[in-house]
């Protein structure tokens, strides 16, 4: 198997934080190469990623990389977040645009992915691995796709060290974007990002808004299982343990599953891959 990675979103409540600990607990034995935690849009003083990343580096021992975003503010909070970061002791960032939540008009002193990076660079030189996002389906806001891969690069161009994918279940796209970014002289790593299948209303949800395609026959078969979850998490295990097999077998250098918080998804898909 590939070195793999987990995603998880920091808790707000107790109630929360209880479960992130369980989590981080089960997934333990499948010794993740590093963890990461999302960075919740609003500022950096309204975002629990920082205590989140505390706790998983001291209270579980995982080397876990806070994502980082446009929406973190001005760029002298960035500045402190990135102080911060570096005190914790994290050396790997995943950086990000951030989306603007809905009734704000402005998202700091930096507009792209590509900025921000560009500005950990200046503020921190090499000290961060910097990972950023990448976009197989394209990203929904784009103009096109051809748009997309050039600021693509761009990103890659302004420091990136590697990239981690949207989800996908289409193992081309994964493929044809590493042939277009590798055409255009782009080498770093490019990860698959994992979206286990455990509620399918809310996947399809989720792929309404971030623009990734649910293929007709997996979306037929769930629908045919209505409220039969046993079925449901079965066969999503069995199709998300498929793709992955594919994507490690075509080259993926690693994979990195979003948890939710949750283990038993991403465990039935790691049980099935021996
Ligand atoms: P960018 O790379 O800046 O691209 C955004 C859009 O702008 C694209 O359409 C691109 O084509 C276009 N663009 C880029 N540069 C230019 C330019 N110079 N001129 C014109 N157009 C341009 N969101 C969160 O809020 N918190 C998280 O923790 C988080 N984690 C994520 C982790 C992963 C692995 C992924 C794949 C996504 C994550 N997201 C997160 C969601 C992400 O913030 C959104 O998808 C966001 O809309 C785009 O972020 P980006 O970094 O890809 O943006």
């Amino acid at each position: 198997m590939v070195p793999i990675s987990f995603e998880f979103y920091p808790p707000k409540t107790e109630e929360q934080r209880s479960q992130l600990d369980r989590t981080a607990a089960r997934l333990r034995d499948h010794a993740p190469d590093y963890v990461s935690v999302t960075f919740g849009a609003g500022g950096s003083t309204l975002s629990h990623t920082p205590e989140s990343i505390q706790r998983l580096r001291g209270q579980h021992g995982y080397d876990a990389a806070p994502h980082i975003t446009c929406m973190g503010g001005s760029r002298e909070e960035i500045r402190g977040l990135l102080k911060l970061y570096r005190a914790l002791g994290a050396k790997r960032l995943v950086t990000l645009r951030g989306d603007l939540p809905s009734g704000m008009v402005s998202p700091g002193d930096l507009r792209y992915a590509s900025e921000l990076v560009e500005f950990i660079r200046a503020e921190t030189g090499d000290h961060f691995h910097i990972e950023v996002a990448a976009y197989p389906e394209m990203h929904p806001q784009a103009r096109d796709s051809r748009a997309d891969l050039e600021h693509f690069v761009r990103k890659v161009r302004a420091g990136a060290n590697g990239a981690i994918t949207q989800y996908f279940y289409n193992a081309d796209a994964y493929f044809r974007f590493v042939d277009d970014i590798r055409a255009a002289g782009v080498e770093i790593p490019v990860v698959p990002g994992i979206m286990p299948i455990s509620n399918f209303s809310q996947i399809r949800r989720f792929s309404d808004m971030c623009g990734a395609e649910i293929p007709r026959w997996i979306a037929q078969r769930m629908q045919s299982y209505g409220d039969d979850s046993t079925s449901v998490r079965e066969f999503g295990a069995e199709v998300v343990a498929q793709l992955c097999r594919r994507l490690v077998d075509g080259g993926a250098p690693a994979l990195h599953f979003y948890t939710l918080n949750l283990a038993k998804p991403t465990l039935n898909v790691l049980s099935r891959l021996g």
